[in-house]
C-alpha cells in the first residue's frame, strides 16, 4: 500500500501551521497540491528553456517545443488516446467543455434535438449546454439518478430517444462521491447515433482512465486537480470528430495559410490551439503525470478506497451528521459531502479552519444538485493519496469537537 507519510514529504506546502495547528488539506476536489517534482519542472523550464514554441529555429525554442510536445505524448499515454492528434491542451475542464459545446455542439444540434445532462453536473457542464440549447432551440433533458446518486442507466434508456444527439456527464461527481457508468452510458447514446462527452475533472486524478475502453467521444479534464499547474488541462476527442470540427479560437498557431480574406487551418491538434499556449502549464502537467505514474493510478485508487473505508463509517456514526451519496464505502470515492444538523456549512468550514483543517463549504458549483438534494449548501472533505490515516483521525476528532462547541446552537 502507498506510504502516504513518505509521499507527503514531496509536498512542501503541507508542512505549515494554520491557526497554530499543523495543516491538514482536505480540499483536493477543488485543487490538489503540487509535489516538489512538478515545482522543479516549472522552475527548470523558466531557468533553462523558456522560449516561444513551434515558430523558432533557435535552440531554446526547439527545446521548449520538444518538452511541450513530449508532455502531450505523456498525456496521450496516460489516458490511452490513439494519437496525439486527439490530445488538445486547454486551460482546464471548463475550456474543454466550452469548446465541444461551441464547435461540435453547433455543428450537430438542430432544432428539436435533445441534449442530456444530469442533476449532479458542475456548472461548467451545465451552462454551456443551456446556451447551446438556447442557440439551437433544442431541449436540455436531465437524466434520472439512483437513490445512491449514480446516473440510472436503466431509467436513462427510457429517456434517451432518437432525438438525442449529445449526452454530457461527469465521470466522477465533485459532490456525491460516486463514479458513473460511462461505458454503459456511451453505449446507450451511441445506439441512438448520438455522442458522449465526459467531464473527467474528478476522475483522471484518482483512477486509471482509458478513453478508448470507455468509448468516450470527448473527455475533458484539468491539470490543477492532478498535481499540475492551474491553467493547464486536456480535451480528448476522437480524431474523426475533431477533424470535422471548426476551431473555436482563431489567431496564430492554428492557421496554415492566411490570405487577405480567408484562411486555412493547421492540422490536429494545433488547429484548436490558437496563440501562445500555457507552455509551462503543459510541461508541468507532464511532470505531474510522471509523478502519478511512478506511484501507479491503481495504487492511488486502492489507497483512497482504504481511506474511505476508514473514515466514512466513523463519520456516519456521529449523531446529527448527514452524508450525501452512497452509504457503502465500497461505492464511495474520496469526495465526502456532509452536513451537521443545526450548523451552517460555512460555520463548519470556518471551525475546521480554526483546527488547521481545510474543507470546503457551499454549493460546490452544483446549484442544480443542491436543489435536487433540497439543501442550500454542504460541507465537503475531499481526500487525495498524500492524505494519511492520521489526517482522517484529526478530521473526525475535530468534527466531534466542533459539534460539541455548537451543541447549544449558534445559528
Ligand atoms: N467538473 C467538475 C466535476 C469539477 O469538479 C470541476 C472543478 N471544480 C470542473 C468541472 C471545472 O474545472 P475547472 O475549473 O478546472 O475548469
Amino acid at each position: 500500500m502507498i506510504d502516504a507519510d513518505k509521499i507527503k514529504q514531496d509536498f512542501p506546502i503541507l508542512f505549515q501551521s494554520v491557526n497554530d495547528e499543523p495543516l491538514i488539506y482536505l480540499d483536493n476536489a477543488a485543487t490538489s497540491q503540487k509535489p516538489r517534482q512538478v515545482l522543479d519542472a516549472i522552475q527548470h523550464y523558466y531557468e533553462h528553456d523558456n522560449a516561444n514554441i513551434h515558430r523558432g529555429v533557435h535552440t531554446l525554442a526547439e527545446r521548449a517545443t520538444t518538452h511541450y510536445e513530449e508532455a502531450r505524448e505523456k498525456l496521450r499515454r496516460f489516458i490511452n488516446a490513439a494519437s496525439t492528434k486527439e490530445v488538445l491542451f486547454t486551460r482546464g475542464t471548463t475550456t474543454g467543455l466550452n469548446w465541444v459545446s461551441r464547435s461540435f455542439g453547433d455543428s450537430v444540434i438542430e432544432e428539436g434535438d435533445e441534449i442530456y445532462i444530469t442533476p449532479m453536473e458542475h456548472h461548467s457542464n451545465v451552462v454551456p449546454w443551456q446556451q447551446l440549447a438556447k442557440r439551437k432551440n433544442a431541449k436540455l433533458v436531465y437524466l434520472p439518478l439512483t437513490a445512491d446518486g449514480f446516473v440510472d442507466v436503466q431509467k436513462s434508456a427510457e429517456v434517451i430517444s432518437a432525438k438525442g444527439k449529445i449526452l454530457s456527464v461527469c465521470h466522477a461527481s465533485n459532490v456525491l462521491g460516486i463514479t458513473n457508468p460511462i461505458k454503459e452510458l456511451a453505449e446507450l447514446i451511441h445506439q441512438q447515433n448520438g455522442y458522449i462527452v465526459v467531464d473527467g475533472a474528478q476522475s483522471v486524478p484518482h483512477m486509471k482512465v482509458d478513453v478508448q475502453a470507455l468509448d468516450a467521444d470527448f473527455y475533458a479534464f484539468s491539470g490543477h486537480k492532478m498535481l499540475g499547474p492551474t491553467g493547464s488541462g486536456i480535451l480528448y476527442g476522437k480524431e474523426a470528430l475533431l477533424n470535422a470540427m471548426e476551431p473555436v479560437e482563431f489567431g496564430g498557431e492554428m492557421i496554415d495559410f492566411v490570405y487577405d480574406y480567408e484562411s486555412t487551418w493547421n492540422v490536429l491538434p494545433w488547429k484548436f490551439e490558437a496563440g501562445t499556449p500555457n507552455i509551462v502549464g503543459g510541461i508541468g502537467l507532464g511532470a505531474a503525470v510522471d509523478y502519478l505514474e511512478a506511484i501507479g493510478m491503481d495504487e492511488i485508487e486502492a489507497y483512497e478506497k482504504e481511506l474511505v473505508r476508514y473514515v466514512l463509517p466513523k463519520l456516519q456514526t456521529i449523531e446529527g451528521i448527514s452524508v450525501y451519496g452512497p452509504a457503502d464505502p465500497e461505492l464511495h470515492t474520496g469526495v465526502i459531502t456532509f452536513n451537521l444538523d443545526g450548523v451552517h456549512p460555512h460555520d463548519l468550514a470556518t471551525a475546521f479552519d480554526m483546527e488547521g483543517i481545510a474543507v470546503r463549504a457551499g454549493h460546490h458549483c452544483a446549484q442544480t444538485l443542491m436543489r435536487y438534494l433540497d439543501v442550500h449548501a454542504t460541507a465537503r472533505a475531499s481526500f487525495y493519496f498524500y492524505n494519511t490515516f492520521e489526517d482522517a483521525d484529526r478530521f473526525i476528532d475535530s468534527l466531534k469537537k466542533i459539534k460539541e462547541f455548537f451543541k447549544d446552537g449558534f445559528i
